[in-house]
């Protein structure tokens, strides 16, 4: 190639590259040169917040409550939307329907938030309901109260107003959710604690992402909102919460053994199994041995001729049973019919992987066990 045809090339080649990067940079100029996503951004703000601008509020400050029996959905959603009312400039106040369980002083002490004031009456004050919509379920007085907005994740109850309301329901794992979704719609910012209260709520609704009705919108929920409650593990936390749900703190030991109680018999022998669900290993192995201390009294109580405690441990796919059989006959049936376990520690005959479960294995087998080897 000449030297000038060389320079002819290279020049072509120049005037492409520069025509490309000029061609790109018109196209990202029409994305992001007049800042349209900022702006675009702003106004959808504006629009989404006009959604709750008419609320009519009779008597301030607006009382924000889940249903009664409250659960940790109820209590955080609460708290987290009566700060978005107020970040809005509304005058706005979370209350509850009864004292907060264990779960949700858990998640409150976690996040250094104070539970809210149980409200005794409704009457004449204006309220919006969250995670509910049934009378039934609902405050005292609830039918003479001025209902300004529901935020709800259930089936359409039974509360009816003739005056504009606020309705927002969406089919979706928490109400939390929905409140973590009005925040980014509306443009406001989520503080730690307000994040740590609904990171929480959304854990316990759906089991830490394993229920039925969980979407897209929770599984995106969850590690944004840890990121801004600064929890890094997630799993610990929802452990942490749920030990708690499962901490039978209060019951006697009786009391445990036959909360979820079930009586078979086969061959003309009863037996009798209570089911106990632990957290973890350590907290399985405290449970057994109260489970040990009971057996001997709960044998007593009941008629039955063989007497079981099964607490089982889930983590994802795994199951692992801590089986306590009462002494005497029922030990004796029990190492009988299942010669195996993987381990036995002193008062458990501990079944991992896939457990013994109740339904599944044990009792198949102390059937099949009794039918071969009918006790006289
Ligand atoms: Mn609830
Ligand atoms: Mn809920």
């Amino acid at each position: 190639m000449k030297k000038g045809n060389k320079t002819i090339v290279v020049a072509v080649l120049l005037v492409i590259a520069v025509c490309g990067f000029a061609l790109g940079g018109y196209f990202i100029g029409k994305s992001a040169g007049e800042k349209p996503l900022l702006e675009a951004q702003e106004q959808l703000y504006t629009l989404n917040r006009a959604g709750i601008a008419n609320m009519s509020v009779e008597n301030g400050p607006i009382f924000v409550f889940g249903h009664r029996n409250p659960d940790s959905d109820t209590i955080c959603s609460a708290i987290a939307y009566a700060r978005l009312l107020n970040m809005l400039g509304y005058p706005a106040e979370a209350a509850a329907n009864g004292q907060v369980n264990k779960e949700t002083a858990y998640i409150l002490k976690e996040a250094g938030v104070d539970a809210p004031p149980v409200l005794e009456d409704a009457a004449g004050k204006s309220v919006f309901l969250v995670d509910h919509s049934e009378y039934a379920q609902s405050a005292k007085s609830l039918e003479s109260a001025h209902i300004v907005g529901i935020l709800d994740h259930h089936g359409i109850g039974t509360v009816a107003t003739g005056h504009q309301v606020v309705y927002e329901a969406k089919p979706i794992g928490a109400t939390a959710t929905i409140v973590w979704l009005d925040y980014l719609n509306y443009g406001v910012e989520i503080d730690k604690p307000t994040a740590t209260v609904l990171l929480g709520a959304i854990l316990s609704d759906t089991v830490n992402l394993t229920g039925t009705t969980v979407t897209e919108a929770d599984r995106l929920a969850v590690p944004a909102l840890a990121a801004l409650a600064g929890i890094a593990d997630v799993n610990a936390f929802y452990t942490g919460l749920h030990a708690e749900a499962l901490s039978y703190e209060g019951m006697s030991n009786e009391e445990i053994l036959f909360s979820d109680y079930k009586e078979y018999e086969t061959a003309g022998v009863k037996y009798g199994i209570g089911s106990i669900s632990a957290v973890d290993e350590e907290h399985a192995k405290e449970l057994a041995e109260r489970m040990k201390e009971a057996l001997p009294k709960g044998f007593e109580s009941v008629q039955v001729d063989l007497l079981y405690a099964a607490v089982g441990i889930r983590e994802g796919d795994i199951k692992t049973d801590y089986i306590v059989p009462c002494e005497g006959k029922s030990k004796e049936v029990f190492e009988a019919a299942f010669p195996s376990p993987d381990e036995f520690d002193g008062t458990s005959y501990i079944f991992r992987k896939d457990g013994l479960g109740r339904k599944s294995k044990f009792v198949p087998g102390l059937t099949d066990y009794l039918n071969a080897h009918p006790l006289e």
